[in-house]
């Protein structure tokens, strides 16, 4: 279910390039979709966040999202001032 990646890296079959959609990915995106190898998957998917460390989303979600045709996941709602 995977392709190499450079010398020491191996990804799912499918991910190569956008818009991408993994051999492990099952359903229709932007309706419902699962991951079938969830609790086996590798190391990059397991890494991988939607969400950065401060809470917004991860450009690189947005981007995987937008070759689907999918609208960008939204965004926080700026704190207001006091
Ligand atoms: S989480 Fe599952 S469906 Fe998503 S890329 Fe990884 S293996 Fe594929």
């Amino acid at each position: 279910m995977t392709v190499r990646l450079g010398e020491h890296v191996r990804i799912m079959s499918g991910t190569e390039g956008p818009p991408g959609r993994c051999v492990a990915l099952e359903g229709r995106i932007g309706h419902q979709v699962t991951c079938s190898i969830y609790e086996c998957r590798g190391s990059l998917c397991r890494e991988f966040n939607p969400n950065n460390p401060d809470g917004e989303p991860n450009d690189a979600c947005d981007e995987a999202r937008r070759a689907h045709g999918l609208p960008p996941l939204p965004r926080k709602e700026p704190a207001r001032g006091r």
